[in-house]
This record gives structure tokens, C-alpha cells and sequence, in this order.
């Protein structure tokens, strides 16, 4: 339903700011509504997730105490269920490969999932939702086992992928990006000082920053702190993303 992301600076201790900004991020896209919602981010080398089935207050509480993390990047969810219930664990985030090094968020619904999951099941990846959106998270991380880019990886998986769907993937491999991907489904890219967001529309950072970015049909975009490259599904580069300013009072 509703996707929010963020890649700040490299600082020198934990912060707060990327949960911060994703938990605020949410809040504004709670007007479009939601049964469940969570965020990622990467800690100490690992994929961190607190997700919530209910309110956004239900995840504030989850994540309370531990908000500060080493992390650059944060991606975060509030989900409308469309293939499981409105679960803990059918919240997004979820995680992607055998030892959990990926985190993805998804909206919107992959048509072909079943094909997807009983390929990866059988393969042994561990399926911990009931959701059509986990599949993208284990095919994305299966595609970065044998090195190469996270943006690559994506290039590769949405190649596979039938339905809608807005993703965005952070991996512990590549701790200073958010890739995405849109087919059918919205995204927006907000663009700061030093620091970049994503959305599933500009309410999403609207606290932040006024200037954004267009995401066209099936392109997947790459960003980190200080910079946003948009390709095409094919992989081919988009030179001028349509860059505008968000009108809002
Ligand atoms: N189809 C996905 C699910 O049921 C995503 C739904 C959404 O767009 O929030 O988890």
C-alpha cells in the first residue's frame, strides 16, 4: 500500500534518523490506509526488521529503544493484505536469501508468485510469510550470491515478474543504496542534501524535501546519499529523469 525509503551519510555513531524518517514517512501515507506496517535497516552487518500487524503506533513500540543503528538506508511499509492475513509476519518488511541478508519491501501483487515459491522452496529458501511479495525478496537476494550489483540483481528478477508492483530493496552487501523498481505501481524519489528518499508518493517525504524525481513505467532506480541513477528494465540509462517541485500546503 504505502512505501517509504531513505539513504543518508555515513555518520561516525548510530542514528536514529533513517528509522526516524521512515516512521514519519509512514504516518504521512497512513491516510491512504493499511492493516500492518514495519521498516528495515542494516546494523552491525545484518538486516534489522520490526514489523507490526495494526497501527503504526503498534510499530513505534516495537522499534522504541533501538531506533539508532549504523544503517544508511531505511525502507519502510504499511501493507493493505492481498495474499495472507494481517499478520506479524505477513507484514512487510521481509527478508530474502538463506541467511537473511536482504530486506524488501512490495506493493501491489506478483500475479505469478506460486511458480516463483515452489522453484525457491525447493532450492531451500525458507518462506516465513504467506505473502505473494516474498518471493521478489529470496529472487533478488538469490541473484547477489554470485556477486555483481544489487541493481543488476533487480534487473534480473523484475525480468521474472507478472502483476504490479513498486519494490525496494536494501542489501548488507551494499549498505549505502536503496534500489527500486516500479511496473504498474507508483514511485517518487525525493531529493535532499546529502541525503535521498523514496515513496510511493510524495507525502512520503514531503517533510523533507520539495524537489523530486519521476519514476517512469518499468525502470529500476539506484540511490544513495548523493545520487540517483534511473535505467530502464532493459538496463538501459534514463539520462533526465522528469524532475519537478511538490506543490503542497
Ligand atoms: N500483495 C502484497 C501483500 O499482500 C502487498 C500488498 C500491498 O500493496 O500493501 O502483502
Amino acid at each position: 500500500c504505502g512505501i517509504v525509503g531513505y539513504v543518508g551519510p555515513l555518520s561516525a555513531a548510530p542514528s536514529p534518523r533513517p528509522v526516524d524518517v521512515v516512521l514519519q514517512g509512514l504516518s504521512r501515507l497512513e491516510y491512504r490506509g493499511y492493516d500492518s506496517a514495519g521498516v528495515a535497516v542494516l546494523d552491525q552487518q545484518q538486516v534489522r526488521i520490526d514489523k507490526r500487524a495494526g497501527k503504526i503506533a503498534n510499530l513505534r513500540e516495537a522499534v522504541a529503544g533501538h531506533e539508532a543503528s549504523d544503517s544508511q538506508v531505511a525502507i519502510g511499509h504499511t501493507r493493505w493484505a492481498t495474499h495472507g492475513a494481517p499478520t506479524d509476519g505477513n507484514a512487510h518488511p521481509h527478508r530474502g536469501g538463506k541467511n537473511g541478508e536482504l530486506a524488501l519491501v512490495h506493493n501491489g501483487i506478483i500475479e505469478n508468485f506460486a511458480p516463483l515459491k515452489a522453484e525457491l522452496e525447493e532450492q531451500g529458501y525458507l518462506f516465513r510469510s504467506e505473502t505473494d511479495s516474498e518471493v521478489a525478496a529470496h529472487l533478488v537476494a538469490r541473484e547477489m550470491e554470485g556477486g555483481g550489483t544489487l541493481e543488476a540483481a533487480m534487473a534480473r528478477v523484475v525480468a521474472r515478474l507478472e502483476g504490479a508492483f513498486t519494490l525496494l530493496a536494501i542489501h548488507i552487501d551494499t549498505p549505502d543504496r536503496v534500489v527500486a523498481a516500479r511496473r504498474n505501481s507508483p514511485l517518487v524519489v525525493g531529493l535532499g542534501e546529502g541525503e535521498n528518499f523514496l515513496g510511493s508518493d510524495v507525502a512520503a517525504f514531503v517533510d523533507e524535501t520539495r524537489e523530486a524525481l519521476e519514476i517512469g513505467q518499468d525502470q529500476i532506480v539506484t540511490v544513495t546519499a548523493d545520487d540517483v541513477s534511473v535505467t530502464t528494465f532493459a538496463g538501459e540509462a534514463v539520462p533526465e529523469p522528469t524532475r519537478y517541485t511538490i506543490e503542497w500546503d
